[in-house]
């Protein structure tokens, strides 16, 4: 079977891609072809010249839309501006750490509402626009978090788990069709929303930065490496491929051995 992996044509709608994986995932599919739509919810120059850069390097459309994901109408009102949308990358998340008696609820509705909700609201608009084109790939980033859990991690575990379900049930609504859906789950990735968990940790075990990495953070990663932005969006390019046609309703961990453990 000849591999190759032309995504020219395709629209590719990625939620929180103004930065870190959601960015890295926007290039890789932009270097196989697609048209890219990008996505925060902040409104800056910074981000709209982050579209324009894709579209230069990689000679793909690429433009950039402004929507709170943790707001339904703002999720369902992404995908209908984007007109097209054959590849749907949920990828947008936060993260808050507290033990569960302390975890401020606020906290909790919006991790709900960023990392799991939204994709329920953005998959329900972008399915009858797939089916319509009669192909489309459903693309939900989970975790190693959605696999196993952590302590004090209580929401974004949850919303992680959820979504491997809503992924899942995705799979087999849309079995029949040229359409799949799938969990990409990451370990460690160095990216803003760890960076952000490395000070808090240090205070709490009294560790340098570096001990902090090595002894608490990739002790869960056997590799004993960050996975890498690029690779995710390569896992992501993979699935949209002829290769990865029959796969659906699964997770593919990429996260140094974590889950194996
Ligand atoms: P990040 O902080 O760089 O990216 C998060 C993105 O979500 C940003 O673009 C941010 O602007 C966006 N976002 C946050 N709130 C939003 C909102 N209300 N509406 C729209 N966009 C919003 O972190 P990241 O590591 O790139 O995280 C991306 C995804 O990968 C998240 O779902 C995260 O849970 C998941 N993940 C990350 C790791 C890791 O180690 N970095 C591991 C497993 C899973």
């Amino acid at each position: 079977m000849a591999y190759t992996i032309d995504l020219s044509g395709k629209t590719a709608v990625i939620t929180g891609s103004n930065s870190g994986i959601g960015l890295g995932i926007a290039r890789e599919l932009a270097q196989a072809g697609a048209d890219i739509v990008l996505n925060s919810f902040t409104d800056d120059s910074a981000d709209h010249e982050l579209a324009s850069g894709i579209a230069e390097e990689f000679g793909v459309s690429a433009r950039y839309i402004q929507a709170d994901m943790s707001k339904p109408d703002q999720c369902r009102r992404l995908i209908e501006d984007a007109g097209r949308c054959d590849i749907l990358v949920n990828n947008a998340g936060i993260q808050h750490v507290a033990p569960i008696p302390e975890f401020p609820v606020e906290k909790w509705d919006a991790i709900i509402a960023i990392n799991l909700s939204s994709a329920f609201h953005t998959t329900a608009v972008a399915l009858p626009i797939m089916r319509k084109a009669g192909w489309g790939r459903v693309i939900n980033i989970s975790s190693a978090h959605g696999l196993t859990a952590s302590p004090f991690k209580a929401a974004y575990i949850a919303a992680k788990h959820g979504i491997v379900g809503l992924t899942k049930t995705t799979a087999l609504e849309t079995a029949k069709e040229d359409i799949t859906c799938n969990a990409i789950c990451p370990g460690y990735v160095l990216t803003p929303i760890v960076e952000k968990q490395i000070p808090d940790t240090m205070k709490e075990y009294g560790m340098s930065r570096e001990d902090v990495i090595e002894q608490v953070m990739l002790t869960r990663q056997p590799s004993r490496e960050f996975a890498t932005v690029e690779q995710m969006g390569g896992t992501a390019t993979f699935l949209c491929s002829p290769a990865a046609a029959q796969i659906t309703g699964t997770t593919i961990s990429v996260d140094g051995g974590w889950t194996a453990l």
